[in-house]
């Protein structure tokens, strides 16, 4: 028998945790209509690719809103505008795979990296699109992403739902908040990337957090497929080009432990109603 380190046994253990925790929501939880708010061309497959294409599967009203323009990503190898252009054809590309038409795949185009210098625009154009289309459940980033453009979506989309005067379920998703031990190695390729691990460990009390807070889990285990299929649709974050061999991937994430967390058989939610602190 192959002897099981102390980080494969605790993951093991968190995963049979959260299969115990599993639900299969029923076809009119599955049907409501949501709204995905995504900060980058990506996190929306990553975080909840999954649960967006099992409720497209049961007819729900699905519109992906991206809060930025990901213009950063990939900023010395190729120009802001190519770059801008190119996510966003991939963002409806991997839309469409998850069962979203493309003009329910929206962009309020904040440039990438400012959000949170941009807090007071973003929650006015948020606010209108609630007020529009109304709808029942609402995905945004877990509240403690480390990206800025991540916690700052977070916050804005619930300034805006505050405004609101009516209960929305509210389901955060995460995304950084697995690029910690033990789902990734404590020791990192660079000084500043084990830094990074090490505090986020931390503060998420040894990976007890996800039991905590991440309550909410649901089974994806049949859509794994189109969830793959979506996010590889994010070409420029899932393959490297020949041209450039030095183009950072999702792949190389700690060797590729960051990117296997988003194919496990569930996802995993905090979940509550609005007004805030409300569960149901
Ligand atoms: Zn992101």
């Amino acid at each position: 028998m192959s002897k099981l380190s102390v980080q494969g046994w605790l993951q093991r253990y968190f995963l049979r945790r959260m299969e115990l925790a599993a639900v299969k929501p029923d076809s009119l939880t599955l049907q409501k209509s949501a709204m995905v708010f995504s900060p980058h061309q990506d996190d929306e497959s990553l975080g909840c690719g999954g649960m967006i294409s099992r409720k497209a599967m049961a007819g729900a009203e699905v519109k992906i809103i991206f809060m930025t323009d990901g213009r950063t990503s990939h900023a010395p190898f190729i120009g802001n505008e190519e770059l801008i252009a190119l996510r966003a054809r991939e963002a409806v590309a991997a839309g469409l795979q998850l069962g979203v038409s493309e003009k329910d795949i929206l962009s309020l185009g904040l440039t990438d990296g400012t959000l949170q210098l941009n807090q007071a625009q973003a929650r006015d154009r948020v606010t209108e699109l609630l007020e529009l289309y109304q709808p029942k459940q609402v995905f945004i980033p877990y509240h403690r992403e480390p990206p800025p453009d991540h916690w700052v979506t977070n916050r804005v989309v619930r300034a805006a739902l505050r405004d609101l005067k009516r209960s929305v379920e509210v389901f955060e998703y995460p995304v950084w908040f697995w690029y910690h031990w033990p789902w990734v190695k404590l020791l990192q390729p660079t000084r500043r990337a084990t830094r990074e691990v090490v505090i986020n460990t931390l503060r998420n009390g040894l990976g007890l957090k996800l039991l905590l807070d991440f309550r909410y889990v649901v089974q994806v285990e049949e859509v794994l497929g189109r969830k793959r299929t979506a996010l590889e649709q994010h070409r420029s974050q899932m393959f490297r080009p020949a041209t450039f061999p030095n183009w950072p991937i999702l792949q190389d994430v700690s060797q590729g432990e960051f990117l296997a967390c988003f194919f496990k058989p569930y996802e995993a939610y905090y979940r509550y109603c609005t007004p805030e602190g409300e569960y149901k």
